[in-house]
């Protein structure tokens, strides 16, 4: 598309998408407490099928997942893009200027949980592809896989996929569901860090008992806890879990040439943390830590009193959650086992639970499709985008890479103070705009592509 076609394309779609997504804001579908899910997937079907495509709702296991298709002109190819109706919880609620679940738009940005993070960046691909097939110049084949389940971690998705293999084939798998890059610069990612999501609990007595009277002879649940995560890893932050290491992948030539051009603001970062410098050894650039190496991060931690003034007791439970982003090729079965096999070891009244296993993902920095998806990006902003190896945090692109067989993109659309997770979060009509016309852009690379 030229560029005036394709601008004035892309703000004839926004005029349509403003008002869709103050509805679908509307729909308070939050998957943390399984409220609104149908409701949520029902109007994202109708959006779907007011867009010209084919619909189908699966049921059967966890929240509805909505599926929609039109077939490729003959040779071309299809893109599959995912997407999510669930948003988080919107609490805490006085800290929002608007409520959550109105879309209000002021000052050039609709505001409300999931305006965002996913239902803004979902209805830029609707639109595009509407607006492709009413001007009859959709070239590829589309496919849109929207689940209710990705603000907990995805936990039916990969079985799903796995059900509608057949459905789901294409030859690329396109997610638009972060910020774009610090700097407002698009970004394309080739593949996400995992996670390993963990509770562990130590109980000692069956209450909590008077430290004078019983200090001494009871258990100690808490210093128990302390003692076992000081095992799991030392004071420089190494993991101590035999193994836990020795799938992790450096990244390759390419990774780290697209590595070392990505602009990092050191001293924004420094400001950020709080820090006079940043940790790790120095043979790491920074970006390697937040993509290719795993963390090892204590989330939560609670045992005892923690009000004001001193309650004096030996308290009987003590527990805490654990949050590892893994990376290529670490597997979060076998980090869990390893895990477990150490605290076995070194304490068995340490027990561990599961919460959220999602494993790494990675496409190819070769792969073909992405220099079409590149060039789109590129025609729509105006600027070649930031070539990221690796998003730091978790999406089910496994789902694609692994369980389909597909290589996979995030090419995200929202803007970098979209304030995703958080109150008064937001998409700026420029993000909106902008994302309708990477995605009107790439659908028409591709359909050029052979
Ligand atoms: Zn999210």
């Amino acid at each position: 598309m030229n560029t005036d076609d394709l601008e004035s394309t892309a703000e004839r779609a926004l005029a349509r998408v403003i008002p869709a997504l103050q509805e679908f804001v509307g729909v308070a579908s939050i998957s943390a407490r399984g409220e609104l899910l149908e409701e949520g997937a029902a109007l994202c079907a109708q959006l779907l099928r007011q867009a010209g495509l084919t619909v189908e709702t699966w049921r059967g296991r966890g929240a509805p997942v909505v599926y929609a298709w039109r077939e490729p002109p003959p040779s071309a190819p299809t893109i599959l893009f995912y997407g999510h109706y669930d948003v988080q919880p919107p609490e805490p609620l006085d800290a929002w200027q608007s409520p959550p679940f109105e879309g209000v738009l002021r000052e050039g940005a609709i505001y409300g949980r999931g305006a965002g993070d996913n239902k803004g960046q979902l209805l830029a691909h609707i639109a595009a592809v509407q607006t492709l097939i009413e001007t009859g110049r959709l070239g590829v084949g589309v496919k849109f896989l929207v689940e209710g389940e990705e603000e907990i971690g995805s936990p039916h998705l990969a079985q799903v996929a796995s059900e509608h293999r057949q459905q789901l084939t294409a030859d690329l798998a396109l997610t638009s569901d972060a910020p774009v890059h610090d700097d407002d610069q698009a970004v394309i990612i080739f593949g996400v860090r995992g996670l390993l999501y963990l509770q562990l609990d130590v109980r000692g007595a069956d209450r909590d008992l008077h430290s004078g009277n019983r200090g001494g002879l009871a258990p100690t649940p808490a210093w128990d806890l302390v003692h076992a995560l000081s095992s799991l890893r030392d004071e420089a932050g190494h993991v101590l879990v035999p193994g836990f290491y020795d799938p992790v992948r450096e990244p390759t030539p390419e990774e780290a040439a697209m590595l070392r051009q990505l602009p990092f603001d050191r001293d924004r970062m420094l400001e950020e943390l709080g820090l006079d410098r940043l940790p790790g050894r120095s043979e790491h650039h920074p970006w390697e830590f937040l993509m290719f190496r795993p963390t090892f991060n204590i989330s939560g931690l609670r045992s005892g009193y923690g009000g004001p003034g001193a309650k004096t007791i030996v308290p009987c439970q003590a527990s805490c959650k654990l949050d590892i982003r893994l990376v290529a090729d670490q597997r979060p079965d076998s980090v869990l086992a390893a895990l477990r096999e150490h605290l076995a070891r070194h304490d068995p009244r340490v027990q561990v639970t599961e919460i959220a296993a999602v494993p790494p993902s990675a496409t190819a920095p070769d792969t073909p499709l992405a220099a079409p998806v590149i060039e789109a990006v590129t025609r729509a902003t105006g600027t070649r985008p930031w070539l990221r190896p690796r998003l730091g945090g978790t999406t089910p692109d496994y789902v694609f890479t692994e369980v389909l067989g597909m290589p996979s993109l995030l090419v995200p659309y929202g803007p970098p103070d979209m304030n995703h997770h958080a109150p008064n979060e937001k998409m700026t009509l420029r993000a909106l705009r902008r994302g309708i016309a990477c995605s009107l852009e790439i659908c028409a690379q591709l359909a050029g592509w052979s």
